[in-house]
């Protein structure tokens, strides 16, 4: 997509193809008003007044409608905008998509009402981000912390801390074009400066990894020997009875997948045990096979096993496959016995005790910092430009301390505002732009 052809007028469905009370078709640009009034029986807008009426094509109705009339700039995309109210059928939605097409429109590409948002700088490349979070949201905490970004959060705090690097370059800088009049900064406040520019950078950069989290969503693996209550686990954290459990060894055959909401998005996989036995079956070994593939993905284990047992030889075995990742010890079946050992959580999946409990451990250990306490979020390419600007702020904070030319350590203090501004999007290539927009969907 070229950004010099992008204002013609686009039109795109704006709600989901299917059936629906109703229907949604936006068109922005210049001529978004000319073409409805071609198409609508009850034209002559007034600012923030919908009108009911009916679309026609050669004086037959094609449908009963509301027409929503924005007038730019006060609009999604700053331009002129008109989103048609109508019934939801596909057919009806198509043949007015059509007709507004004939009419002089161009079918939007995916995120392109977004993109025109950021393009006449309605918002910055951090909110027009947060609104494909927003559509693609897995858990409802989630979808709160996107509209916190949407409305500007992250990209205030990215700008105080470029307001601070950009103070203390024009210091440096007046210090190297003015020598006579202005003093260069002492370099202990350069120093200062730096280091409190970095702390700024890494309380961003701090929940970086939830961030990602919340994206992606955390893999957690049940492992643990046959009949330890791996799937009654499943069950109960997921409150559903999709595991079989029995009390035969070796019923969980395959590896069982479900999401669960703890405000972050978290896929549950309930493996088959494993074991090293020459006796098992055919198809349990394919599982115990899954079973050590998904410990390997999985971003935590909940190694469980049977308190009223105690942890024995099999079991400390798995536990040393386990020593380099990250876990939870979790003793099940509480119910049945008093005793307690150290470092481990008690629950009785059965009767459904401590489950809460270990969702919440579940949570921390997964997380870098509470989701709840997050502000905003950050995505990869934001984290990627936060590093470049820590990366170059750290150079000049060296070069500070080793008392170089100031001149030099303008340079880094540049790159760093540089990789801020592409993070905002006051400096990005059309390429960057296209990549972030694929991630969109047509009619956003
Ligand atoms: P898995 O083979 O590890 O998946 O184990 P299951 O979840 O199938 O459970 C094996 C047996 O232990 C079943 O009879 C369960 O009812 C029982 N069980 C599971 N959790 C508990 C618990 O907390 N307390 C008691 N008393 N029994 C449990």
């Amino acid at each position: 997509m070229n950004i010099l052809d992008e204002f013609d007028t686009i039109t795109a469905v704006a709600t989901p193809m299917g059936m629906g009370g109703v229907g949604v078709i936006r068109i922005s640009g210049s001529k978004a008003f000319e073409i409805i009034e071609k198409i609508f029986s009850n034209p002559n807008f007034e600012r923030t007044k919908f009108k009911h009426g009916y679309i026609m094509e050669n004086g037959s109705i094609i449908d009963e409608v509301i027409v929503l009339p924005f007038f730019a700039p006060n609009s999604y995309t700053g331009e002129d905008v008109i989103e048609i109210q109508c019934h939801g059928g596909v057919q009806v939605i198509k043949n007015i998509l059509n007709l507004v097409l004939k009419n002089g429109a161009r079918l939007a590409e995916k995120g392109e009402f977004t993109k025109r948002a950021f393009l006449n700088k309605r918002m910055d490349l951090s909110q027009a981000e947060s609104v494909a979070d927003i559509i693609h949201s897995k858990t409802s905490d989630f979808a709160k912390i996107s509209m916190k970004n949407l409305s500007g959060v992250l990209k205030e705090r990215i700008n105080e801390i470029r307001n601070d690097i950009f103070e203390v370059l024009s210091r440096i800088t007046a210090g190297i074009d003015f020598p006579d009049d202005v003093r260069e900064p002492e370099y202990d406040y350069l120093i200062s400066c730096f280091e409190n520019i970095i702390s700024q950078i890494d309380k961003v950069l701090k929940g970086a990894n939830t961030s990602n989290i919340f994206r992606q969503g955390a893999s957690v693996a049940i492992i643990g020997k046959p009949n330890v209550g791996k799937s009654s686990l499943f069950n109960a954290l997921l409150s559903l009875d999709r595991a079989i459990v029995t009390d035969i060894a070796g019923t969980t055959r395959d590896v069982l997948r479900e999401t669960l909401d703890l405000g972050i998005p978290v896929t549950l996989v309930d493996t088959a045990g494993i074991r090293e036995d020459e006796e098992v079956s055919k198809v349990e070994r394919i599982g115990i096979e899954y079973s050590k593939q998904s410990l390997d993905e999985a971003d935590l284990v909940l190694f469980i096993y049977d308190a009223s047992k105690g942890l024995d030889e099999d079991d400390r075995e798995v536990l040393k496959l386990l020593e380099n990742k990250n876990h939870l010890v979790i003793a099940n079946k509480a119910d049945l016995t008093d005793k307690k050992d150290d470092g481990a959580i008690y629950i009785s999946a059965l009767k459904g005790l401590g489950i809460e409990a270990l969702k919440e451990e579940l949570k921390n250990k997964v997380c870098d910092i509470n989701p709840e306490s997050l502000d905003f979020v950050t995505n990869t390419r934001q984290q990627e430009c936060l590093r470049k600007a820590r990366n170059a702020i750290e150079q000049a904070l060296l070069a500070a301390q080793l008392r170089e030319l100031q001149d030099l350590i303008s340079i880094d203090v540049k790159s760093a505002i540089l990789a801020l501004d592409e993070l905002t999007g006051e400096l990005i290539t059309d390429n960057i732009l296209d990549n972030i927009f694929e991630n969109f969907c047509i009619g956003k």
